[in-house]
């Protein structure tokens, strides 16, 4: 190991894999530390590979009719596997591109120099031109409540439940609350989804909103909304959730689901000037970088949209502004959300709530799955797309869709929706020949319903 490198790398999740490889594809020296034991962040060890790894085994069960009664260990067993798989070929990455990877917990002493706290005791110190800072984040926890119960978990702990709990209950119903009730749900055990809002997922289109909690709702997901917490009993029988509205949920198992903090404290942020805000987000600017124009920041821990796939561009777009003092690309904007329910949901640009406030005359189209040939052939006929477009110019301006790979089809549109001027035509679906029967055929469905609405 050197003590100085061009570009220090602070985390190895998508948003430090990304700019440690745009750094040393630049041909600079380069190091990444994380403090895990392996390289991947939490993406790939405590969220997204394994929630979406276990929420397939158990679409599988379901669909194959399995197990009534199947054991967690068992369920993780092939989410670990995908685990070791990913942390296998992401390892290869940093070997292959010479990256020196350095174990161990980073702080800064001054704005030029980290220290590395190693898991031996252990402690070195590195100097860098430029520092990306890729922490991440972590579930809020409450002060109040005992997350060394083994009966109260959030996203991170839930994963090393010891068995498949009888009952469970999600408190927060954002993206990951959502995800794990439908995930549980899937095991046919019983799930109290509890909500802060009067509504589920209020940045999607009402359309969305309405099918989710409605599919939620039939799958046997008990959805209360409006509620808030009080406090919590846990014992050898169960958990008690106290809420402040008097009603008392009692399950196996309470998932605490609600928000997530930046991973910026305790790294001797405060001797750098590099300024964190209330939530322990890092700020920066549109160039992503901090207050100290060396010391950049990315992914989880600058906040929303607090997505993997983000987390990756950001990390490239700061290393090419830290290797050439520009970045043609900005800020990720316009990017679509991907949410693993069951049915999953994928959106993209404006919703109807939207388009409506902004007064822009747009209209609708809509492709019901239980139409599509292919979804009758493949059984998953619960479903929609729907494309908003500007009922003049034809531009497509949203899309939305509810059902089985819903995150896969949204990108069809995408391709179309970012084309520049005109190319953005709800005509391309009209004018061009689709596979059959696939169900990218949607699209020329949706349109074909719009257009019929503008003639
Ligand atoms: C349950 C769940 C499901 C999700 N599902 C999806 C999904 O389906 N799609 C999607 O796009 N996103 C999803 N996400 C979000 C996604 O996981 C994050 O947006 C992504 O991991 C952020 O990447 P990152 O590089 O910013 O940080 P992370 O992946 O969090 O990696 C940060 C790394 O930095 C390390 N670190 C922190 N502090 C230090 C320090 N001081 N010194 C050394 N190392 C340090 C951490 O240990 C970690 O290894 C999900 C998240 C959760 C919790």
């Amino acid at each position: 190991m050197r003590e100085h490198y061009d570009v220090i790398v602070i985390g190895s999740g998508p948003g430090g894999e990304g700019a440690a490889m745009t750094a040393s594809k630049g041909g600079r020296r380069v190091a990444v530390i994380d403090q895990d034991a392996e390289v991947g962040g939490s993406c790939t060890h405590r969220g997204t590979i394994p929630s979406k790894a276990l929420r397939h085994t158990i679409q599988q069960l379901a669909s194959d009719g399995g197990a009534t009664d199947p054991d967690f260990h068992d369920l993780m067993r092939k989410a670990d596997g995908v685990i070791r798989s990913q942390v296998q070929l992401r390892r290869g990455f940093y070997e292959r591109n010479r990256v020196d990877l350095i174990a161990g917990r980073a702080a800064f002493v001054d704005a030029n120099c980290i220290e590395v706290a190693g898991v031996n005791g252990g402690r070195n110190r590195y100097r860098a031109d430029r520092f990306i800072l890729a922490t991440g984040s972590r579930p809020y926890r409450p002060p109040d409540m005992d997350f060394s119960h083994p009966r109260i978990v959030d996203s991170d702990t839930v994963l090393r439940l010891k068995e498949t709990p009888r009952s469970i209950t999600v408190y927060g119903a954002g993206v990951i609350g959502c995800e794990y009730a439908s995930i549980f749900r899937g095991l046919r055990i019983k799930v109290n989804l509890i909500n802060n809002r009067d509504k589920l997922l209020s940045f999607l289109d009402d359309e969305i909103i309405d099918a989710l909690a409605y599919h939620l709702r039939e799958s046997g997901v008990m959805i209360r909304h409006s509620e808030e917490y009080d406090r919590v009993e846990a014992d050898d029988s169960g958990v008690r959730l106290h809420l402040k509205s008097n009603k008392v949920i009692h399950s196996d198992v309470l998932l605490w689901a609600q928000g997530r903090s930046g991973n910026s404290d305790a790294m001797g942020l405060e001797t750098t000037g590099v300024q964190v805000n209330e939530r322990g987000s890092v700020v920066v600017n549109a160039s992503y970088q901090t207050a100290q124009p060396h010391i950049y920041a990315v992914g989880d821990v600058v906040g929303s949209p607090s997505l993997a796939s983000a987390a990756y561009d950001q990390g490239r777009f700061a290393a090419t502004h830290a290797l050439t003092g520009v970045c043609e690309q900005s800020l990720v904007e316009d990017i679509p959300t991907g949410i693993y329910t069951i049915p999953e949901i994928s959106s993209l640009g404006a919703t109807e709530r939207e388009l409506t406030a902004r007064k822009v005359p747009y209209e609708v189209g809509h492709a019901f799955f239980r139409h599509l040939a292919r979804a009758q052939i493949v059984g998953r006929t619960t479903g929609v797309l729907k494309i908003l477009f500007h009922r003049e110019t034809l531009r497509i301006l949203g899309i939305h869709c509810f059902g089985s790979q819903a995150s896969e089809i949204i990108h069809i549109g995408q391709a179309i929706m970012t084309q520049p001027g005109e190319a953005n035509t709800l005509n391309y679906f009209v004018n061009t020949t689709f596979n059959y029967p696939t169900m990218a055929e949607a699209y020329r469905v949706a349109a074909l319903n719009g257009l019929n609405r503008v003639m």
